[in-house]
């Protein structure tokens, strides 16, 4: 049966190329290209998933409103925190049947490497992470960085891995970066990159370096689409692409 998809911000970056990717895939049709303006409510009954790439301004209320048409939603739009997940995860609780995908990078590179680190996280005495990206980029640090710092973070209190060693006592710049449940963030913001991250994990005398480049849009594509095609069977809210793959 042909997926009916919407995609919201179409006329943004990450929507165009959307659109392309979903015209150009079997068994997706596009229905509709939606931006600043348009009306979320008459997708209810014409499209069956859509597609968020928006700004991190709008993305939550245009979830609550696919919700209520009974869309599900693959979002690729960054900016999410605790309390607007929360939101979310009561209303699709409320919404039987729907799904929503929020995922911070779609790019399988960026997944396997968080998932990497996870693994790798309690063998390490030291783990950070540095994300770079065009500095054309809104927010900061990318939720990329903040999934996988998080990641980190629960993988070590789960394996009682102790806390980092870190004599800093005076930062007063923030030199030291975010810290995220005890893992240091660090964002890099250059004209010319696309979207990196690494994440250094260190042992007295060795360092682990797991390094993940998008450098063309087209890296997202293959994920968004698997996301496409796998949210109307997960109902609820799912977080990271790594729900929908068999890690
Ligand atoms: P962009 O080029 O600025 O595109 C955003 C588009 O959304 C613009 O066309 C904007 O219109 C439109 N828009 C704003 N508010 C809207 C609303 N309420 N309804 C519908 N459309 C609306 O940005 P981008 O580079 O495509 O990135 C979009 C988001 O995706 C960012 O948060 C970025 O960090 C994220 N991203 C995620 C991934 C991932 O794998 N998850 C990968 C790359 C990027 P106007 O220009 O008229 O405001």
């Amino acid at each position: 049966m042909t997926i009916r998809v919407a995609v919201l911000g179409a006329a943004g970056r990450m929507g165009a190329t959307t659109c392309a990717a979903v015209e150009a895939a079997d068994g997706l049709e596009l229905v509709a290209r939606l931006d600043v303006g348009d009306d979320i409510a008459a997708l209810a009954g014409t499209a069956d998933v859509a597609v968020d790439f928006t700004v991190p301004d709008a993305t939550e209320a245009n979830v609550h409103a696919l919700l209520d048409a009974g869309v599900h939603a693959v979002v690729g739009t960054t900016g999410w925190d605790d309390d607007a997940l929360a939101r979310v995860r009561e209303h699709a609780a409320g919404t039987p049947g729907v799904g929503v995908m929020i995922a911070p990078n779609f790019a399988l590179s960026a997944v396997l490497a968080m998932r990497f680190a996870e693994l790798a996280a309690p063998l390490f005495a030291s783990v950070e992470v540095v994300e770079m990206h065009h500095p054309r980029k809104v927010d900061a640090p990318s939720g990329t960085a903040i999934h996988t710092a998080r990641g980190v973070a629960a993988a070590r209190a789960a394996a009682g891995a102790p806390a980092m060693p870190d004599a800093t006592e005076s930062d007063p710049r923030g030199a030291r970066g975010a810290d995220y449940d005890g893992v240091h963030v660090h964002a890099v913001r250059l004209d010319g990159l696309v979207a990196h991250e690494q994440i250094f994990l260190s042992n007295p005398g060795e360092l682990l370096t797991i390094r993940t480049d998008s450098f063309d849009r087209s890296s997202f594509m293959p994920g968004v689409l698997l996301a496409v095609r796998g949210v109307a069977r997960h109902p609820g809210l799912s977080v990271g692409l790594d729900a929908y793959l068999d890690l």
